[in-house]
């Protein structure tokens, strides 16, 4: 059956595991199109579970319970999840702004995504309006002080 959640998928060709909503076409690691009755190997309720489910699956089984137990004890040891620190979140915000130095959620969001920062534009925003880090210009603008 295909779950509705999140699943770990089994590709049959290459035997790597990854995650999908639902169940996916083509596996991600080798393209190989993925049958309909593709092996799900666990079904999950969120996406971070399932990064986790992704991350044991592909794991050679006597390693996994000691991955799983660092896992458990902490989502943020995969090591591109940096916690959010004071030295990065300026280069983030930074990398959000035009050419005015301007941001807005809209663009800073996509900057949290692809650093793997697990927290939402508008907190960030608040968050560094309050250190200083930003000035409100309008509703959905903000400047960046240096
Ligand atoms: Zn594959």
């Amino acid at each position: 059956m295909s779950g509705a959640g999140w699943n770990v998928v089994r590709c049959s060709a290459c035997k790597t595991c990854h995650g999908h909503r639902g169940t996916g076409r083509t596996c991600p690691h080798c393209g190989q199109k993925l049958p309909v009755d593709a092996e799900i190997v666990t079904s999950v309720a969120t996406p971070s579970d399932l990064r986790i489910g992704v991350a044991l699956a592909n794991t050679p089984e006597e390693l996994r319970d000691s991955l799983r137990k660092r896992l458990e004890v902490n989502q943020n040891l995969f090591p591109q999840e940096e916690p959010i620190s004071f030295q990065g979140l300026p280069k983030i915000l930074l990398s959000a702004t035009d050419e005015n130095g301007a941001l807005s959620v809209k663009s800073l969001q996509p900057m949290l995504n692809k650093s793997n920062v697990d927290i939402d534009a508008e907190d960030l925003i608040a968050m560094s309006e309050s250190q200083g880090l930003l000035l409100r210009l309008d509703t959905d603008c903000w400047q960046l002080l240096e």
